[in-house]
């Protein structure tokens, strides 16, 4: 491949990279000063790490995922990005699961942790996941500078999917398979008998500035169709569905439905797939101090509404039911969370099914919901 600087430099501009080039670029993001972050295979699955080079990606795995399922699985050729959503999400970088607010010592000094000066590239996201992304930071936004100021300097290397996980249905909540706003650069990956490649788009000029630096070659306008092909077909091999009905509407007509009792006698009440959630961003606060009482500190960590303590007030816990705390969930993800952020809190990535202990399935439980109440298609754009 060669280098031709005229190639990339604006937002909506293509270019190909090879594997060498992928490599290349996450050595540019290194140098660049970025903490590149991206997949990964470890403890038998694909996970978010930290990456010194392009060897550390998960060449030639794929998973399978079921609900209550997942597992490796090895392909039959060499794609980086041939896998749906792993037990992690970004969140873990923009929301730490564990981060201290403040500190004081025994002369009664306030003191505020140091702000974090790391950088990060995410490299890999998919469309559901930069969707999560921006509900994310919407919500936090609510916080202040100080829970928004990893989004300030995030650089975005999207990847459009082509194959859809068994759990995955990004295509019904409208965040996939194709990556929408808010990217560096995207890349989707084609391997076929003209070699293992990657066409990029240019998102933002910082993106055009990076690529720049990376060895590539224009994409001609056949690679550019039948990539968007790809991804446009993806959409077509979902493993699940949302009902396409209005799910807001939906879940405060069904309030009083037998459907939460059945729920709850499945539910563990253990909270994992507020966990694995892109975006659910619930947290709890704990004191602790020293022995000798020289130091007091007050962390923050995630916290989930399944917690029976998480709905404690004086007096009690609101939602002590198993069923309580599924209906408070489910609703708070389909249903208020337009009211109170102006979009779904569900991208469609599927973690809370395969990662759920027991296999609930939450598109299952809002199909029998609204199959309960016989309710007329919703035509409006799902966000
Ligand atoms: S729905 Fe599944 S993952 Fe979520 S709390 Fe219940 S058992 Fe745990
Ligand atoms: S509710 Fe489930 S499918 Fe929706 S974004 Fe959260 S983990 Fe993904």
């Amino acid at each position: 491949m060669t280098d031709d600087g005229d190639l990339t430099d604006r937002p909506g501009d293509q270019a190909v990279l090879d594997r060498a080039g992928l490599d290349q670029l996450i050595a540019v993001l290194l140098q660049e000063g970025y903490q590149v972050i991206g997949p990964t295979v470890r403890d038998s699955a694909i996970v978010l790490d930290t990456l010194e080079s392009g060897d550390q990606l998960p060449a030639g795995w794929g998973v399978e995922t079921a609900p209550g399922r997942y597992q490796l699985r090895k392909r039959s050729d060499s794609a980086v990005f041939g896998h749906s959503a792993g037990p992690q999400s970004w969140k873990q970088y923009l929301h730490p699961p564990r981060r201290q607010l403040w500190s004081e010592g025994q002369d009664g000094t306030y003191r505020l942790p140091p702000t974090p000066e790391t950088k990060y590239a995410f490299l890999g996201v998919r469309g559901c996941d930069l969707a999560a992304i921006r509900v994310l930071k919407r919500v936090l936004s609510a916080g202040g500078p100080s829970t928004t100021r990893p989004f300030e300097s995030l650089f975005i290397v999207a990847a459009n999917c082509t194959e859809p996980g068994g759990v995955c249905f990004c295509a019904s909540m409208n965040t996939g398979p194709a990556v929408g706003t808010g990217f560096d650069l995207c890349l989707t990956e084609q391997i076929d008998e003209d070699g293992h490649r990657f066409v990029a788009e240019v998102g933002t000029t910082e993106g055009a500035r990076v690529l720049t630096l990376v060895n590539r070659r224009r994409a001609t306008d056949a690679e550019i169709v039948e990539a968007e092909l790809a991804v446009s077909d993806a959409a077509n091999h979902m493993g699940r569905e949302m009902p396409n009905v209005d799910l807001r509407a939906m879940l405060r007509e069904a309030r009083d439905a037998d459907v939460w009792e059945d729920v709850a006698s499945r539910c563990l009440t253990c909270g994992n797939c507020t966990m694995v959630c892109p975006t659910c961003f619930c947290t709890t606060t704990e004191d602790v101090s020293d022995l000798a009482g020289d130091n007091a500190e007050r962390w923050q960590h995630w916290s989930s509404c399944f917690d029976l303590d998480y709905s404690q007030l004086h007096g009690g816990t609101v939602r002590v039911s198993g069923e309580s705390r599924y209906r408070q969930w489910i609703s708070h993800k389909l249903g208020t969370w337009y009211d109170q952020f102006g979009s779904s809190g569900c991208v469609g990535c599927g973690r809370c099914i395969d990662w759920c202990p027991v296999g609930i399935d939450i598109t299952a439980e809002a199909a029998r919901l609204t199959g309960a109440l016989d309710l007329e298609p919703d035509l409006g754009e799902r966000r």
